[in-house]
């Protein structure tokens, strides 16, 4: 399992906002710049089949716009319906809204003739592609709802916690995991969150999983050997390979 650090942060620092790459054909959100960094990073975004959306905020889905108009340019019509968006409830109002912003090329037709639109409402179900079963899960994010994915090859269980604040469901995504790019945004937890206190909880507490920390303030992600916590960029490559994970080559972090 390979995942491409395409952007790990929030919208108001100059690190690129969230996306990252499963393998080469998996995107799991799609923040402000996504298309620029994915070049940059060796992903070719029509390869790119699923993205998986947390939750609709602008620093995690913005770039859909762009990527829903680069599909519909770049690809041959019979290529159409090779892209399938998942994302929370009322997300298909959400896209066909955002993609009327562009009436010409989508010619005011149902934007489900171009790609495929999942809304994932119901938590006990999971879905199968390319060889991984993606669970799901229901996370507080203050008022949305947030959607924690958990991929699992058959080998390892690699989640992505989008951004939540801590609730009983946050436990059994943890639970699941061995490896996990979890929230720690600021120093303390807050009602949209997770912060620093309950993070290192975690982190403490599952000392045979491993966590990289995503969506961090400035002063957590520069401060994060002092902190003791694992923190990911833009271009960062984490690959889980005979029960050994490794950042960017070489630093081995833990046997799982
Ligand atoms: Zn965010
Ligand atoms: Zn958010």
């Amino acid at each position: 399992m390979e995942v491409t650090v395409i952007g790990s942060s929030i919208s108001w620092t100059d690190r690129p906002a969230s996306c990252y790459a499963l393998g080469k054909d998996i995107l799991i959100d799609c923040g402000e710049g996504t298309s620029k960094y994915l070049e940059k990073n060796g992903i070719d975004f029509l390869k790119v089949k699923h993205i998986f959306i947390t939750h609709i905020h602008s620093d995690h889905c913005v770039s859909l716009l762009q990527f829903l108009c680069q599909h519909i340019q770049y690809n041959p019509a019979e290529k159409y319906k090779t892209l399938t968006i998942y994302g929370p409830k009322n997300f298909k109002k959400f896209l066909t809204d955002m993609a009327s912003l562009f009436k010409v090329l989508f010619e005011n037709d149902d934007i489900e003739k171009y790609i495929n639109i999942v809304e994932i409402d119901d938590f006990s179900k999971t879905i199968e592609i390319d060889g991984y079963t993606v669970t799901m899960h229901e996370l507080k994010h203050g008022r949305l709802v947030d959607i924690g994915y958990v991929f699992n090859d058959g080998k390892t269980k690699f989640g992505f916690s989008g951004d939540c604040t801590y609730t009983p469901n946050l436990d059994n995504f943890v639970n699941e995991c061995d490896v996990m790019f979890l929230e720690c945004c600021g120093e303390s937890t807050t009602e949209n969150h997770l912060g620093y206190d309950w993070y290192s909880k975690f982190q403490n507490e599952n000392l045979d999983k491993t966590f990289f920390a995503i969506h961090c303030i400035n002063k957590v992600f520069f401060n994060a050997e002092e902190l003791k916590i694992n923190v990911v960029d833009t271009g960062d490559r984490i690959v889980i390979e005979n029960n050994k994970i490794t950042k960017n080559g070489k630093n081995i972090i833990k046997n799982i």
